[in-house]
């Protein structure tokens, strides 16, 4: 193991508000619900959680507002262990996701008011400089301002630490992002939003993996859901089948476990392809639960299905 070993995180909180109902309501209607649940989520603060969780050294980097979801933000991060450099901020709400469930078909209609978490900018990434720069992994994704997504990548490639991006939700990039990617974790949507083609068949995956990598990116991981995830760099090219722990019963947040369980197996020295099936395992439990970061596995439970 190098004597590096801390994961930075920059990333959103947003507190998951979701309400199910028999149907999605019609414009000016008012319809009684059949349940809620209220829990933790933004793909940031998920990750931080999944890794801090499955035994890493996780400093996660945010911001929320100054009231009851910025509290459950910083006790969930005291509870997992994760180091909250998180600035509470007064006058602007938390991130909140509202959700609606249709009971019946499964669909859902959400709004996402990132709230302090918008406000996210290259001085979260400048405060926390010293921090980055003795880390040995830095990952972010798309959910906060692209600026400081490009900001922290820079900063963390030039001191030498090995950068994770996760380019969700999917949106175009600027080129000049991919050689700031030590690894580029996209899932399929995502992937097929970078390269502009479908990823159904394994073929259509590897020329994905191709072009994201000729693109600049160090190595390419392309997860697959149920099918598990497709590593590609210069010389090895792989896929990787899931893990199944049990019943599947809520597969939102599998990829922020599979890249928490991925980035803490990186930052313990352990080569691309074992971590990418530690983070497959990692999100193999996740989805055997409800919920996003209460569903995160603990070591002993990853190391237990590993085996
Ligand atoms: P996202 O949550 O971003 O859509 P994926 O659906 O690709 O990401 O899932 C991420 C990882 O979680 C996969 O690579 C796989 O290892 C694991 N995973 C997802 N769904 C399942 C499943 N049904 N059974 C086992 N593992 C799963």
């Amino acid at each position: 193991m190098s004597e590096k070993s801390g994961i930075v995180i920059l990333g959103i909180f947003a507190a998951d508000t979701a309400y199910k109902a028999k149907r999605l309501p019609h414009i000016a209607e008012t319809l009684m619900g059949s349940g809620f649940t209220l829990g933790p989520g933004g793909k940031g603060s998920n990750q931080a959680i999944a890794a801090a969780k499955a035994g890493g050294k996780v400093t996660f980097i945010s911001r929320v507002g100054n009231d009851p979801f910025g509290e459950m933000a910083l006790a969930a991060y005291a509870a997992a262990g994760v180091k909250a450099n998180v600035m509470k901020m007064d006058g602007v709400s938390s991130g909140a996701a509202f959700i609606f469930v249709d009971e019946v078909t499964g669909d859902n209609a959400i709004i996402v008011a990132p709230g302090a978490a918008g406000l996210i900018g290259i001085e979260d990434v400048d405060a926390n400089r010293a921090e980055i720069e003795s880390a040995a992994i830095f990952m972010t994704q798309l959910e906060q301002p692209l600026e400081a997504a490009i900001h922290g990548l820079s900063m963390a490639k030039r001191a030498g630490a090995t950068t994770i991006f996760n380019p969700a939700p999917a949106r175009a990039i600027p080129d000049n992002i991919y050689g700031l990617c030590d690894f580029i974790v996209p899932n399929e949507v995502e992937a097929a939003e970078l390269v502009g083609h479908a990823i159904a068949t394994d073929e259509e995956v590897r020329a994905a993996g191709r072009t994201l990598l000729d693109r600049g990116a160090g190595a390419v991981i392309i997860t697959l859901g149920a099918r598990g995830a497709f590593y590609h760099t210069a010389g090895q090219s792989e896929f990787v089948p899931a893990f199944s722990a049990g019943d599947v019963v809520d597969t939102t947040g599998a990829g922020d476990a599979f890249l928490g369980g991925f980035a803490t197996a990186i930052s313990e020295g352990q080569e691309p392809i074992e971590a990418l099936r530690f983070g497959c395992a990692t999100a193999a439990i996740a989805v055997t639960r409800p919920g996003t970061a209460p569903a995160m596995p603990s070591r002993a439970e990853i190391s237990a299905l590993l085996g």
